[in-house]
């Protein structure tokens, strides 16, 4: 990335903060966030503000996308991500992946920029396949409370392509699996914020359903690490980036409530109209093109997400 002028659309937000810092720290000249703070924080830009080449730009992405060539890539990881925020903000999702990705796009062609897509494992919906690798084409509700985020993220798929095999500009597609770090929202309902804030305080754990249901965590800082790789690579079909360590959600209360030292029982609440049952990214491709694979372990991960909750959330230790 040395030398090189990059905007990341959504560079507010929890990814795209540590992406930001992550392209400064390899020598990007220029690096460009572009947020309109829908569900993001100018508060995530706090170190980044001052750094030589970093600069914000308040717009949505959906209107215009006010950035001044010339530019070497488009990192496109402007949506909300978690099921809460999609579910208050149906129409705005559907927009941003659509139109706002078609104006991403057209930024990239404009500057013959290398574009990257952040797609989603929920492109796989409800999985009948398991582990999910690229080549599986999903299960998706198309009409359902998730259908807003998923068929947004498979449509933003769709046009990616087809401005690659049409328009020849340069794409990349990656598909993220649950993620989690420093910066995610203590209130964004992801289960990661939710369980640790929980911890934090001494209660109960709201476990979905039976928590029988399973997910693969993955640290932010080996995302990020997955993206700038892809982003260098050549390959233009779809790239799994997540965790292969799969746990189900009453195993993962247990632990954050290790890592934090607190938490109280386990509570069950209603499970969510089409949350997945089971979910762990196969990451051949990721591993043999782009020689990457996750190196933090979900206990060092958590003690980092905890220490950062605990400092900068204010959330105090259970006494
Ligand atoms: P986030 O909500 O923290 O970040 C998304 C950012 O996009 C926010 O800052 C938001 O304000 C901005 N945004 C939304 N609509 C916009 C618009 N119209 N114009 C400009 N900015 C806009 O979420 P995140 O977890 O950092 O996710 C980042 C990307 O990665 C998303 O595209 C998400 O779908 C994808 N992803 C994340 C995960 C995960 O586990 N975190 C998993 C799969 C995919
Ligand atoms: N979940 C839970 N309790 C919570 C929040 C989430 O049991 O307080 C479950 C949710 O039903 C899902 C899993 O944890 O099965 C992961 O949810 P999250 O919203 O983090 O991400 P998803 O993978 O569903 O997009």
């Amino acid at each position: 990335m040395r030398g090189k002028r990059v905007a990341v659309l959504g560079g507010a937000g929890f990814v795209g903060s540590h992406l930001c810092e992550r392209l400064l720290d390899d020598g990007a000249a220029a690096v460009i966030a572009v947020d309109n703070l829908i569900t993001g924080n100018e508060e995530n830009l706090r170190t980044l503000n001052g750094r030589p080449g970093f600069s914000f730009v308040k717009a949505d992405i959906t209107e215009r996308i006010p950035v001044e060539g010339p530019l070497d890539y488009v990192f496109n990881m402007a949506s909300p991500a978690s099921p809460i925020d999609y579910a208050q903000l149906p129409l705005e999702t559907l927009r941003v992946g659509s139109i706002g990705t078609e104006n991403g796009l057209k930024l990239a062609e404009a500057n013959k920029a290398v574009f990257l897509m952040a797609s989603t494992s929920e492109v796989y919906g409800d999985p009948l396949v398991h582990p999910q690798r690229e080549d599986y084409w999903g299960n998706v509700n198309p009409i359902g409370p998730r259908s807003v985020y998923d068929e947004a993220k498979r449509y933003s798929e769709a046009i990616t392509a087809a401005y690659g095999r049409t328009k020849g500009v340069q794409v990349r597609i990656v598909r993220i699996f649950n993620t989690y770090g420093p910066r995610m929202r203590l209130n964004d309902g992801r289960v990661v914020p939710a369980f640790v804030g929980q911890a934090l305080k001494g209660e109960d754990f709201t476990v979905f359903g039976d928590g029988s249901q399973t997910r693969s965590f993955c640290y932010v800082k080996d995302l990020v690490d997955g993206l700038v790789r892809l982003m260098l690579s050549d390959e233009s079909n779809p790239v799994n980036i997540g965790n292969p360590r799969e746990m189900t959600i009453r195993q993962f209360a247990e632990a954050v409530r290790a890592a934090a030292g607190g938490g109280g029982s386990i509570i069950e609440k209603p499970l969510p109209k089409d949350d997945p049952k089971q979910r762990q990214p196969d990451i051949t491709r990721a591993r043999t093109l782009l020689g990457w694979e996750p190196k933090v372990p979900l206990e060092e991960g958590l003690r980092e997400t905890i220490a950062w909750f605990r400092e900068v959330a204010g959330t105090k230790p259970p006494a």
